[in-house]
């Protein structure tokens, strides 16, 4: 298949080659053609497919023949709600990119930072606008867009809109544009709350849904270290000491276990800076093109900093702790491996962790390598039971007898050393 056989227009067609795509990707394929018909779409696929595509050319090819027709300012007619600035930021550059050859305005506008320079270019007229929640409505809210002439919406990452309590917000939004519209929803995970959400704005949707969520990790080279949650650290700083990793994007359950990894790998003489929710927006966005231009060779992140970013030819991926939610760690190991290429995989598994550990090799119906051989294996005098399995969500609420644990005290006194 070629991007020739989905009825692309010249400018487009140009623009895709010289992104370097020699042909479209299995999303691509199925959705554009629907989606140039004009139908709605609901498309269950993770970043790293090509889904941002998929959407966008349709759209750039629509807004562009409808354009010839308009005279006057720009009006916004594409809408695309993402859940993060950093989303927000890499869907804009794609249609900027897809769009290079064609006469069309794309803006992102996204909180956390001044919104005179938003305001200045909306004031001169957009046609395409990515926005997150937040700050798309406090823009309404101050007349600054308007939505009324909105007729193409897409709704990226709708799962993750949910967990992190957008939801009400994307409610208010859909009010405010059209009912006539084309819409396209996209989802990793079909919760109930977005399956619900999801038929109440689609009408007659083609459903397209790439790989469940489990199978896109292929081609993803799987490992997994056992290792005592106070060595961790040490583990950590050992494995990255080898030249050979070439960029490694290390999540962190928690933003102040980010920092703390930053700070003891940079005690280690290793480099690294970490973007999470607490970073002020200027320093996300830093550490995160710090990254991909490889000035910074490590990046430790949080999964909702983290999720979605697209970092071309990212070679290691490592879980410092593992996911309580089992599609967590199929989204984390997603950025590698990004559009076909490998990448490697390493997840680090206390003992407490080992029914996490369980839970993503039933999801991905894998068996994850375990490494047996490093210097800090499990001190098997530690081993961790209870009498009766756990779910790994209850188990996060949990307090078990080991909480008291010398691998607990020997992770606290290591902090402390820090
Ligand atoms: P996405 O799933 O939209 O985040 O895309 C993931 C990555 O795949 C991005 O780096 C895109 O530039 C790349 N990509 C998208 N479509 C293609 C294609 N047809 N061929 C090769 N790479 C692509």
């Amino acid at each position: 298949m070629l991007f020739r056989n989905l009825k692309i227009i010249e400018p487009i067609l140009k623009a895709v080659k010289s992104e370097g795509y020699t042909e479209p990707t299995p999303i691509q394929s199925k959705a554009i053609p629907s989606l140039l018909e004009g139908r709605d779409l609901l498309g269950c696929a993770q970043t790293g497919t090509g889904k941002t595509a998929a959407f966008a050319i349709p759209i750039l090819q629509d807004l562009s023949e409808e354009h010839r027709n308009i005279k006057g300012k720009r009006q916004i007619k594409a809408l695309i709600l993402a859940p993060t600035r950093e989303l927000a930021i890499q869907i804009g550059d794609s249609f900027k990119a897809y769009g290079k050859y064609l006469n069309l305005k794309t803006l992102v506008v996204y909180g956390g930072v001044s919104q005179h320079p938003q305001t200045r270019s909306l004031t001169s007229g957009v046609d395409i606008l990515v926005a997150t929640p937040g700050r798309l409505l406090d823009l309404v809210n101050q007349k600054y867009i308007r939505l009324n002439q909105v007729t193409h919406f897409v709704l990226d990452e709708a799962d993750m809109m949910l967990d992190m309590g957008m939801l009400p917000d994307v409610k208010r939004i859909i009010k405010l544009i059209p009912e006539i519209r084309q819409t396209m929803f996209f989802s990793a995970t079909m919760p109930d709350e977005i399956a619900k959400l999801s038929s109440s704005i689609l009408k007659n949707p083609v459903t397209v849904s790439i790989t469940p969520v489990s199978s896109a990790v292929e081609i993803i080279e799987q490992s997994v270290y056992q290792v005592d949650k106070g060595n961790k650290i040490n583990l950590l700083i050992h494995l990255l000491k080898n030249k050979a990793i070439v960029s490694a994007l290390v999540f962190s359950r928690t933003k102040h276990g980010a920092d703390k990894i930053v700070k003891a790998l940079e005690k280690a003489g290793l480099q690294a800076q970490a973007i999470h929710g607490n970073k002020s927006q200027n320093a996300r966005q830093l550490a995160l093109s710090n990254f991909k231009e490889r000035k910074t060779r490590i990046l430790v992140a949080t999964d909702i900093a983290a999720r979605g970013i697209d970092i071309e030819e990212l070679s290691h991926v490592f879980n410092f702790d593992l996911p309580e939610v089992p599609e967590t760690y199929v989204h984390r190991i997603g950025r590698t491996g990004r559009a076909g290429l490998g990448g490697i995989a390493i997840a680090f598994c206390d003992q407490e962790e080992k029914l996490l550990l369980r839970d993503i090799q039933k999801l991905t119906s894998k068996s994850i390598e375990i490494v047996g051989d490093h210097p800090f294996p499990w001190n098997e005098k530690l081993q961790f039971s209870t009498s009766k399995p756990v779910t790994p969500r209850a188990r996060s609420t949990k307090k078990t007898s080991y909480s008291k644990s010398n691998a607990e005290k020997k992770e606290k006194s290591y902090w402390k050393s820090r």
